[in-house]
């Protein structure tokens, strides 16, 4: 009798554990999601969080072997790769197409490839082509992928639009001239895009991260290899990762928010309310 109910109990208790399991990591089930810059970083972290959330992924990046690197660690039914530069409305236009020739849908875009560009302190160091080659990626990237995407969920009459801006959308002095002029523009691009879109059921949103230990900020801030040394943290013995940012893209991308539009959602540990700059 005790084995019985012993084994009775453990039947229970893993049909629990699955069940919550199921709860827990099925918040996109049956969507699809089309990822800019999903071939390292954030973007990468994003793809596994939504594809483990259940969403087929398509990764659209200039790094097409990493890209696919990616994808072969997920199954092949749920995630795949497009080259795709994100200055180039051709190829935007094809990634965009091809999501929904092989899902059926597109139902959450996330605009997130970015670049920081060469940081020079001072206005009189920088040049004019540099600033036009962040802000083509960051902004005009941004642009054509929420064009894109609205292209396809306007008829669809639902969708999910994200860009990553950053801190840097709030306050100044992080970062080049350009890229904070890039990441306040996308901000501006969302809330225009928000108001227009939101009577065909589309949602746009931002997600704001502080500093992450990414190939891109350890560029930029030259960070130690553990990308932590150094880095202000306003919450005592936190640090941010990329999957905390793709925590908060997922909040974005799924029902959860479904009357979120129009927001730059900061995830910064409280920096922007403690820094009206960076100083
Ligand atoms: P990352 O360098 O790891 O990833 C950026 C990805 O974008 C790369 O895979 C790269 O190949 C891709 N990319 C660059 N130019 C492209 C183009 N023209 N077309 C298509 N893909 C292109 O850096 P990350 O930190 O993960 O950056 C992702 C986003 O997060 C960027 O928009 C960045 O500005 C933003 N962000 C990063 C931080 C940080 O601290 N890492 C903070 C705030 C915001």
């Amino acid at each position: 009798f005790i084995l019985i109910s012993g084994i009775q109990a453990s039947i229970y208790l893993w049909q629990v554990f699955l069940k919550s399991q199921l709860l827990l990591e099925g918040m996109l089930n049956g969507k699809v999601a089309l990822i800019t810059g999903g071939a390292s970083g954030i973007g990468e972290s994003t793809a596994r969080l939504f594809s483990r959330h259940g969403a087929k992924v398509v990764i659209a990046d200039i790094q097409d072997n990493l890209g696919l690197s990616v994808c072969k660690d997920l199954s092949p039914t749920s995630a795949s790769f497009v080259h795709c530069d994100v200055t180039n409305e051709k190829e935007v236009e094809n990634a965009v197409n091809l999501a929904v020739a092989t899902h059926g849908k597109l139902d959450i875009m996330f605009n997130n490839a970015g670049i920081a560009g060469e940081a020079k302190p001072h206005i009189l160091d920088n040049d004019k082509t540099e600033f036009e080659r962040v802000l083509n990626v960051n902004v005009v990237g941004a642009f054509l992928g929420t064009k894109h995407a609205a292209r396809v969920m306007i008829p669809a009459g639902n969708g999910s639009i994200i860009t990553t801006a950053s801190v840097c959308s709030t306050v100044g002095g992080g970062a080049s001239h350009a890229y904070t002029s890039s990441k306040h523009a996308v901000v501006g691009l969302a809330r225009n895009a928000a108001v227009e879109l939101g009577k065909y059921g589309i949602r746009v949103n931002c997600v704001s991260p502080y500093l992450v230990a990414t190939p891109l900020a350890k560029d930029l801030f030259k960070l130690d290899d553990d990308g932590v040394s150094g880095v202000y943290s306003n919450l005592k013995g936190k640090v941010l990762n990329a999957e905390d940012v793709a925590e908060a893209a997922l909040y974005l991308a799924g029902d959860e928010s479904k009357y979120v539009s129009g927001h730059n959602l900061l995830v910064d540990g409280g920096f922007t309310v403690v820094n009206p700059s960076f100083g």
